[in-house]
């Protein structure tokens, strides 16, 4: 019988590659095929691995405890708008708060560095760390340090663990028809502006990563939403199109996304055509996707667009019947298909 390349169910890859580890269809069938075995399943109210949320969330009496933990490996890691250090905060506060839980207990901190490290890169790293807590409103409350030898890593890698309590959780599987599709910023800043550096494409000078902790922006939301808010996610890894994906498969219902509504800078979106990268595919840490039910949406959009890192927010698609779990793209001139790329087109984004 002949097989046509392409059709039918892919031979399982032997040996882990990068695209495992960028975010899309390929790291969610490592974990779900090899790393989710024995973790808290699906069988519960309880989010657990299982869900491919952004985090668990555990019963404890009537609260939530929301818990989340990240490995950043970023390269570079100093870079513009940013750094390893921020990025470590702030990627973890986020998905405490896309989850509901914006107010955060604490964060440990585990580094593992490479010996010949420079000291002042440690202690320029640590600093941002620390502002980033303070614009968070976070602390770190315990941490762990381990050198590897000289070429046995590059640099530093950091994980940061964080948990908080909420009253509600906010999955991402939660979206009906009808809800609306909120983008709080501009998307591809933070990918773009990384693979500018690497490249040296000279726009440094414009291009800045969005990285922030969005707690407080999410807070807002929340307390203008009362209960409206449906489902929330941070599209980072894989970008928007591999969030919005998940978003609807899991919730069983399509998203229409209005392609002229979706906020993306000039600079990111000539810089994405020079390097033949679509934003829609790129990592992100500075903003969240809010699905909220059609009567709170304006009172959301505008609740955001006060806070200072949601100004560019928009309404930006609809959640629908027809097409279940499937991204539609509206041009203005067609609909289209938007597919989920396989992984983040770049490695070591986060
Ligand atoms: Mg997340």
């Amino acid at each position: 019988m002949m097989v046509r390349p392409g059709i039918g169910p892919q031979p399982r890859d032997e040996r882990v590659t990068l695209k495992h580890g960028a975010g899309g269809r390929a790291m969610r069938m490592l974990i779900e095929e090899t790393l989710a075995a024995g973790f808290l399943d699906g069988s519960t109210d309880e989010i657990g691995l299982a869900a491919l949320d952004d985090g668990a969330a555990l019963l404890i009496g009537d609260r939530w405890l929301v818990v989340t933990t990240d490995s950043h490996v970023i390269h570079p890691i100093f870079f513009p708008g940013g750094d390893i250090g921020r990025l470590a905060i702030a990627g973890t506060v986020n998905d405490l708060a896309v989850m509901g839980a914006t107010e955060v207990l604490g964060l440990t901190s585990a580094m593992v560095i490479e010996e010949g490290f420079l000291h002042s890169d440690l202690e320029r790293i640590q600093h941002s760390m620390q502002e980033a807590c303070r614009e968070a409103g976070a602390k770190i409350v315990t941490g762990d340090t381990k050198v590897m030898g000289r070429g046995e890593l590059d640099g530093i890698i950091i994980n940061t663990t964080g948990v908080a309590l909420a009253d509600a959780v906010v999955s991402d599987a939660g979206l009906s028809s009808g809800d609306r599709i909120l983008l709080t910023g501009p998307i591809g800043d933070h990918g773009i502006a990384l693979m500018a550096a690497r490249r040296g494409l000279g726009l440094e000078g414009d291009l800045r990563s969005d990285v922030a902790p969005l707690n407080g922006l999410i807070r807002r939301a929340l307390d203008t939403a009362k209960g409206a808010i449906t489902a929330m996610k941070d599209p980072t890894r894989g970008g928007l199109a591999s969030a919005l994906t998940e978003m609807a498969e899991k919730s069983q219902v399509g998203i229409v996304i209005e392609d002229a509504a979706v906020p993306v800078t000039p600079v990111v979106r000539s810089a994405a055509e020079i390097l033949g990268l679509d934003p829609f595919h790129i990592a992100n840490e500075g903003v969240a996707v809010i699905g909220v039910r059609p009567d709170a949406a304006d009172a959301v959009l505008a609740a955001v667009r006060a806070h200072s890192l949601g100004q560019s927010c928009a309404i930006i698609g609809t959640c629908t019947d027809e097409h279940p779990k499937r991204l539609i793209l509206d041009t203005g001139i067609g609909r289209r298909l938007v597919t989920e790329p396989e992984g983040e087109p770049l490695p070591r984004i986060c």
